[in-house]
């Protein structure tokens, strides 16, 4: 792998994106928590407006759960807005080991280990932090770069060992050339971001095609690595929408450990729950939405009913499955 010529790539191909004009840790952090399972263009949208409202750990840490989750509302996998929440609050917990600063070359000796120690962040998210934020020599691995190294070399199934070890080869030769760490991650992952794609690589523009085994293999680049068997598991559910005399439907927030932990939503039962003939007895079926999640396929029965107090939607933060539920509950 040529890494010059990778990095002279992305200094004049790199996607101008907001999080690559600044340094600031919190921000970057944001960013990359935001992106894991957030298209960019809506990335950008939910970091501007987390950001906006909550320019510094110490502001998240000072507000409430419910309100980081109210903004977190539609980007979607809610985990990560409750765990950003907690990272906040034990990076400023009085007398913590931190003093409100995330880890930094000043304030630890291994500031990827330092990330990694907090809530929510795992190897990639700390590497990603560590580098761009701070220049730390930490190769990140994700599924751009995995793609990239599964064909530079035609190996078909990868080991997550392998992969590592050549990303952090990689990093070590680039940097060793130079090449400041945050260019070097952000490169990788930008070809495989925009040029080294799963179905459409363009290996004819791309900067490191010389020596690129899979370019030229009999089974073509897009063999490499093998497709994943993705297992989607189906659930059948039944929601219970009881709405008042105003219209508001009765709400209940769901448990930090369910499925969208801490969100607020009408209650739900499982299709197979003896309970549900009975509940259902009493109301009227409004029909049925089916949600797809990474790996489930949520099929609900949605049951519309009467209550005496609902609340506001628009003040809870809600998923967006429960949006449809309760925009179809209405018409009923
Ligand atoms: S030459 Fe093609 S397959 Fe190889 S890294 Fe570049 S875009 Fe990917």
């Amino acid at each position: 792998m040529d890494v010059e010529a990778l990095a002279r790539w992305y200094g004049r191909n790199a996607r101008d994106l907001p999080w690559r004009r600044t340094t600031d840790p919190w921000a970057i952090l944001l960013s990359e928590v935001l992106l894991q399972q957030t298209q960019v263009a809506r990335g950008i949208e939910y970091w501007r407006r987390l950001l906006d409202r909550f320019p510094t750990v110490t502001s998240m840490a000072e507000a409430e759960v419910d309100e980081v989750m109210h903004l977190w509302q539609g980007a979607g996998y809610y985990a990560r807005g409750r765990r950003l929440h907690a990272l906040s609050v034990e990076v400023c917990a009085p007398g913590g080991p931190w003093g409100g600063d995330l880890p930094s070359p000043s304030t630890c000796d291994d500031v990827v280990a330092g990330f990694q120690s907090l809530p929510g962040i795992g190897p990639y998210t700390a590497a990603a932090v560590a580098s761009i934020a701070h220049e730390v020599p930490a190769a990140v691995v994700d599924g751009n770069v995995r793609r990239v190294v599964a064909r530079q070399t035609a190996t078909l199934k990868p080991t997550a060992g392998d992969v590592t070890s050549l990303a952090q080869a990689w990093m070590d030769d680039a940097h060793g050339r130079n090449v400041p760490p945050s260019v070097w991650n952000q490169a990788v992952m930008e070809l495989g971001a925009t040029v080294c794609t799963p179905r459409a690589p363009r290996c004819s523009d791309c900067p490191v095609q010389q020596g690129c085994l899979a370019r030229d293999h009999a089974s073509g680049p897009t063999a490499f690595p093998a497709p994943a068997k993705r297992r989607v598991i189906t659930e059948r559910l039944v929601a219970l929408v009881d709405v008042d005399a105003q219209g508001r439907p009765h709400l209940v927030q769901r448990p930090s450990e369910a499925r969208f932990g801490g969100l607020w939503g009408p209650r739900y039962l499982d299709a197979n729950d003896a309970a549900v003939v009975d509940e259902c007895g009493r109301r009227t079926k409004a029909g049925d939405v089916v949600h797809l999640l990474s790996h489930r396929r949520l099929e609900v029965e949605v049951w519309a009913g009467q209550t005496e107090h609902g609340v506001d939607p628009a003040n809870k933060a809600i998923s967006t499955l429960d949006e449809r539920v309760l925009h179809l509950a209405k018409g009923a």
